[in-house]
């Protein structure tokens, strides 16, 4: 089997921007608001401020703020807007990282690290999710060494502070709760865990990757949002992605700190290499300025106006969905979710995974989740444009799935199902990491 070579001679230009696009044609297609999730879309407009920005400091290096002395200027500025929108106060601080997991990884790092400097003793150290918070935790406690304790939820979808008492340990070292979580879109009690964790001295974790640019407007708008920021005294970290509800280039999310002798956990440097003296404050070593300029631009391109109105229409257009979805037979929203994004399941005469097989056949993308059975809606503030459409196929899919049983499913929505019913929960992970293996082979050319 040949392998793939570097073409004998360059291509020309056109000939290869013209096969760049040519590979688009089978990926989602996002502009016309057909899909909900993967993508936060605020408009054309701000797609385009955002391209500008990232285009011109495509080149320049993170790694070195001292060459490049505007990439730390955004990013400062930037994590300083951040802190403010989440009650940092003044002793708050941070860092932008590449997404919601680094953001994640390096949290949980700084805690692990403070945590064995405090208490040595603790060799076993012990991080507490539930199985709602996002996997980003488990990836962490994969890479660091940490043992993953998972605290049940309520019949909301949201974690229990009662629970959460009861799975602490001698050897518990972290906490977090979501704000708000991926499959449900509901908000932890957060005020209720943050202070068991402080009454213990244990480090806790908002994950607001999701919901941190969306949550502080939807309160602002009247909604009742309960505490999930720095306002609570037990929270120690946050992370908060710019690449989703703040509409920013993908590549930016953020980390913060209530102060910074915690975030000097997070830290990395070397001082013996013959190169120089190497420091790094996230994950990354060389990396492009595109993504701080990206956010600087695009955060100051909507201002807290924009956020609000955008805040505004998404929530608006979740709120006409989740009752859209209620009033379908057969369809119902799970549990009570606080913001723009929620799942939908079916009744027990309506297989939810068909019903996402006929949205696709109508030209709709949902994503299928589990435990239980539903389908994923991330709200954005653009599908305001689609919502009623949307809605007229829904009722549409719902009445052709009516009855249906599971042998008449696609071939990958049968597959999916298979998988999230599989009693032994180690042979389907096994089964998803040789699923990657093979995904990423080199084709033959
Ligand atoms: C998206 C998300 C993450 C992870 O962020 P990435 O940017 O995908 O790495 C973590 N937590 C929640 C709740 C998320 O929605």
């Amino acid at each position: 089997m040949a392998q793939k070579k570097l073409p004998e001679s360059g291509m020309a230009q056109d000939a290869l921007f013209a096969a760049l696009t040519d590979m688009k044609k089978n990926d989602m297609q996002y502009q016309d608001g057909r899909t909900f999730s993967l993508i936060y879309n605020a408009g054309q407009d701000v797609i385009e401020i955002g391209r500008r920005a990232f285009a011109m400091y495509l080149v320049e290096n993170g790694l070195s703020p001292f060459s490049f002395p505007s990439l730390k200027t955004m990013e400062t500025e930037v994590i300083s807007m951040v802190a403010s929108l989440l009650n940092g106060g003044d002793g708050a601080v941070g860092n932008m990282t590449t997404g919601g997991t680094e953001s994640i990884l390096m949290a949980v790092k700084a805690a692990r690290d403070r945590a064995h400097k405090k208490h040595p003793q603790i060799t076993q150290p012990e991080l507490i999710k539930a199985a709602t918070t996002h996997p980003a935790f488990n990836k962490a406690a994969h890479y660091l060494g940490l043992k993953v304790v998972t605290a049940p939820v309520d019949k909301d979808f949201r974690m229990d502070a009662d629970a959460v008492r009861d799975a602490i340990t001698d050897n518990t070292i972290f906490i977090c709760a979501s704000a708000f979580t991926y499959p449900h879109g509901v908000v932890d009690p957060i005020e209720d865990i943050s202070a068991l964790a402080a009454e213990r001295g244990i480090w806790f974790h908002t994950d607001a990757c999701l919901g941190g640019f969306i949550l502080p407007f939807v309160e602002q708008l009247g909604y009742d949002v309960p505490v999930f920021d720095f306002r609570a005294p037990g929270v120690t970290s946050m992370s908060c992605d710019l690449h989703k509800y703040g509409y920013c280039p993908k590549g930016a999310s953020s980390v913060l700190y209530r102060n910074a002798a915690d975030r000097l956990h997070q830290y990395y440097a070397f001082a013996d290499f013959p190169g120089g003296v190497y420091g790094t404050p996230t994950m990354c070593g060389g990396r492009t300025g595109g993504p701080y300029a990206g956010a600087w631009a695009v955060m100051h391109y909507l201002g807290h106006d924009g956020y609000l109105r955008l805040a505004k229409q998404a929530m608006d257009t979740a709120r006409k969905l989740q009752d859209g979805v209620r009033a379908i037979p057969g369809l119902d929203v799970l549990g009570a979710p606080h913001g723009t994004v929620f799942a939908m399941v079916g009744d027990n005469n309506h297989n939810i995974y068909a019903v996402s097989d006929f949205m696709t056949e109508s030209g709709w993308f949902l994503e299928k989740q589990q435990m239980p059975a539903s389908l994923h809606v991330t709200t954005s503030p653009y599908h305001a444009e689609v919502a009623d459409q949307f809605l007229a196929d829904l009722a549409l899919a719902a009445k052709k799935a009516e009855g249906m049983d599971g042998s008449k499913l696609s071939q990958e929505a049968a597959m999916y199902g298979m998988m999230a019913t599989m009693p032994d929960r180690a042979l389907a992970r096994d089964l998803a990491l040789q699923f990657l293996n093979d995904l990423y082979k080199l084709e033959s050319k």
